[in-house]
């Protein structure tokens, strides 16, 4: 069977050019043509010798995930939903701004975390996802949206990268996938590969303690976590995690990640559900409860998807709770919800085969491709 070179981080494909008895440098003209240039055809790689090409061609591919469905939003957020064997399908995001476009990336197919409020936990969890299957999202990304520009004639970015930003915030947990994510995440900040810096790579947690410490160690990127309630009673009832690793813990490992982060803040996501944790006291034990985090914080209204049992706050709750946030002297912000209209907003991912007829329908207004400028 081919070896899948997306699955490769820079340290593993140079191991594999020693077993192929080559010099470890070829993995760096590997990795450029792969990840630099889109390119999965051996023959494309013209500096690299002919009959290593071959040898290649007979025990190696380079292959993403294929595509199952495109759904462009009316704001122009696209997401695809990949194909990952077996009646499996991931969904991938690409949001589109003026200044950046960020590729919302996932981890795992389904979720174990069992949060009350996300429409990938109702899946249950099924894999990690390989170093490939990752990669292979942002490698994908690029490819498409290369093509889509040069279709449509749009001018290319100066870096000639559409995809300026990354979030760990898809389907799945990402911590809970250690190293797969971390070799992928290696490979977005290799020169020779993507060259993202640290700060426009983001991983989203739920707060796995243990290894938001291993993180910190292994590859330092930017952290958010999914903080969501103010308290250990509220939280272990939306964010289950949190009875293994309750707030306390939670705090102090955020207070050690920020010794090597690359940011230094640690960014937290609070989804606002109606009635249940946006009400003036919560925000007022929130501001107690960060107050020795350096912090942003990002409030979520909330996405509804079928029979999830919950309400997205009013815009006055919402308002009402990011003003006593902002008064105690803190930066927060309310995501904008973006791509709602094709089911692409923060959790709202399923990724699953079956049942796309109301979503194709819906997406059938959908507008083309747009691009930062
Ligand atoms: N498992 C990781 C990565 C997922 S990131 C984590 O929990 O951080 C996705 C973000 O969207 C998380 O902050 C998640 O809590 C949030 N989210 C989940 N369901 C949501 C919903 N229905 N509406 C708004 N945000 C949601």
């Amino acid at each position: 069977m081919s070896v899948n070179l997306l699955d490769y981080d820079a340290d593993a494909l140079a191991a594999l050019m020693v077993e192929y008895g080559e010099k470890p440098f070829r993995a760096k003209q590997l990795l450029k043509w792969i990840h630099q240039r889109g390119v999965a055809d051996f023959e494309q790689m013209t500096d690299i010798a002919k009959t290593f090409r071959g040898k290649l061609a007979a025990g190696a591919l380079v292959k993403s995930p294929d595509l199952l469905a495109e759904h462009v939003a009316s704001d122009g957020t696209v997401k695809w939903l990949l194909d990952v064997g077996v009646g499996n399908g991931i969904e991938t995001v690409f949001i589109p701004e003026d200044d950046r476009g960020t590729l919302c990336i996932s981890s795992q197919v389904g979720c174990a975390l069992d949060c009350s409020f996300c429409s990938t936990a109702k899946q249950g969890f099924n894999r990690n996802l390989s170093v490939g299957e990752i990669i292979g999202q942002l490698w994908w990304a690029e490819n498409r949206l290369t093509a889509e520009q040069a279709r449509i004639g749009a001018p290319a970015q100066e870096d000639g990268r559409i995809v300026s930003n990354v979030v760990m915030m898809g389907m799945g947990e990402p911590l809970a996938n250690f190293d797969n994510v971390v070799a992928a995440l290696r490979l977005m900040l290799d020169d020779n590969a993507y060259g993202l810096s640290r700060r426009r790579v983001t991983l989203s947690t739920s707060g796995l303690v243990p290894a938001m410490d291993r993180l910190r160690d292994a590859c330092p990127v930017a952290l958010a976590v999914s903080l969501h309630a103010p308290n250990d009673a509220l939280r272990d009832e939306i964010v289950p995690i949190n009875k293994k690793y309750p707030l306390a813990e939670l705090m102090a490992a955020c207070n050690r990640y920020l010794d090597k982060a690359p940011r230094d803040f640690i960014t937290f996501e609070y989804v606002m559900l109606e009635g249940v944790n946006d009400q003036p006291e919560h925000a007022r034990q929130l501001v107690a409860l960060v107050r020795d985090v350096p912090c942003k914080i990002n409030l979520i209204p909330f996405n509804p998807f079928p029979n999830s049992g919950y309400n997205r706050s009013s815009r006055d709750a919402i308002l009402a709770f990011r003003d006593i946030v902002a008064e105690a002297g803190y930066i927060v912000t309310v995501r904008k919800t973006r791509g709602d209209d094709i089911d692409a907003a923060c959790g709202q991912l399923a990724g699953q085969v079956k049942d796309r007829t109301k979503r194709t329908q819906r997406a059938q207004g959908a507008q083309t491709i747009t691009f930062r400028s």
